[in-house]
């Protein structure tokens, strides 16, 4: 039987007042239309989801890929992860330096070991061997670089990341996320954006995508912790919501994004607003920043 999809993505839940974010709201919309057009076309939840972060990544709109900001001694350290609902396979790679697409590593990490993560080093080194696209001048790569405290205040621990949940006309699940992580981290920080069950999960009921302060999102298992919930019988909008209350309380800050097997869309945070746009299952798209 073939099942109407629906997709939600987001740029980050970092988003500012006093900032135009213009830009990323016509872009989010380009995304979720070219995505709309391969889930039409019969292209699976993993494929699209892996397929719309590049996309974010590769915009330099994003605090991901192209638009990533440097750690404390001003190397680009950037964390990715995904996870296929159908098969709960996962794939992730973190604090990983000089190629394009993390996302696009670790789906390669998920295809091609028998791991789920690799880090550091072995994360290039790993990259390198499968012939992935490297950053080629890394100043002019990175285009947001001299922007970072522009984005992000120094001594707070701004965020801003992209990811993508998306039900495919099957039936299937799948989420992926990608960051440069928080500004102003340290060398070798690595937060929930890499690791299933905390920045990402999807399974055969759920998929979702966080962003905001990861430290809070890995104490609480975020991703995950709404799959259990919505299996346990909570509808998904009152589970993600019960996700973010729980991180509010400990003093974080952030948002999520997920996506139920029925298409139902929840995107609840705390912060100031959330950069996201959406497929719903009637084929509608919408965009939004800070309206909740
Ligand atoms: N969650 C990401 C991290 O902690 C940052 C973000 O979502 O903006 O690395």
């Amino acid at each position: 039987m073939s099942h109407a999809p629906a997709l939600i993505l987001h740029g980050g839940a970092g988003a500012r007042r006093e900032r135009n974010y213009d830009a990323e709201v016509v872009h989010m919309r380009q995304v979720v239309e070219a995505m709309k057009a391969r889930l039409d076309a019969g292209a699976s939840a993993l494929d699209v989801a892996v397929e719309a972060v590049v996309m974010l990544e590769d915009s330099g709109l994003y605090v991901a890929g192209r638009g990533a900001s440097p750690n404390l001694a001003g190397a680009y350290e950037l964390d990715a992860s995904l996870m296929d609902g159908a098969t709960r396979k996962a794939g992730a790679v973190a604090a990983l330096q000089g190629f394009r697409n993390p996302v696009v590593a670790a789906r390669a990490v998920m295809d091609r070991t028998p791991h789920i993560m690799l880090a550091g080093e072995g994360a290039a080194l790993f990259a390198h061997d499968r012939g992935l696209e490297p950053i080629g001048d890394e100043a002019a790569w990175f285009t947001r670089a001299g922007q970072g405290e522009d984005n992000h205040p120094p001594g707070t621990l701004s965020h801003g990341t992209v990811g993508c949940c998306v039900l495919d006309i099957q039936g299937r699940l799948a989420a992926a996320t990608s960051t440069a992580g928080v500004f102003g981290k340290m060398p070798g920080r690595v937060g929930d954006t890499p690791i299933p069950a905390a920045g990402t999960w999807a399974d055969e009921r759920t998929a979702t995508s966080c962003t905001g302060q990861g430290e809070y999102f890995i104490r609480v298992a975020a991703a995950a912790q709404v799959g259990w919930r919505v299996e346990a019988g909570q509808p998904l909008a009152e589970a993600t919501q019960g996700v973010i209350d729980q991180i509010g309380g400990m003093g974080g800050d952030g948002g999520l994004i997920a996506l139920d097997r029925d298409g139902n869309i929840a995107a609840p945070f705390n912060s100031q607003g959330m950069k996201r746009a959406w497929l719903t299952t009637g084929g509608q798209i919408g965009v939004e920043v800070f309206g909740r």
